[in-house]
């Protein structure tokens, strides 16, 4: 049987006692392109390369987290109502 454990407190969330399942999902956001006629004259092959220079030191996973990282965590009931106060953890929720 599948043991869970809060991730906030670390308490053992037992199978008769209410789970939440925490995702977030933090992912680059584009905006639909405009083309202006500064970027026609922009020299595309140059930056590029310079793009491409900037990969180059980073792995596979740093460009991934980049674009898109994931996050999910098992909450008590308890935590759930602590961290539904400030999502963002923006506030001391001691505090509240
Ligand atoms: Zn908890």
């Amino acid at each position: 049987m599948i043991r869970y454990t809060c991730d906030m407190c670390g308490r053992e969330i037992k199978p008769h006692i209410l789970r939440y399942k925490v995702n977030i999902d933090v992912i680059a956001a584009y905006d639909t392109l405009v083309i202006t006629k500064e970027d026609l004259k922009r020299d595309f092959q140059k930056e590029i390369k310079r793009l491409l220079e900037k990969m180059k030191d980073m792995d596979e996973e740093e460009l991934m987290e980049d674009i898109w990282k994931n996050f999910s965590f098992d909450l008590c009931k308890k935590c759930r109502d602590i961290y539904l106060k400030s999502p963002l953890g923006l506030v001391n929720t001691e505090e509240l």
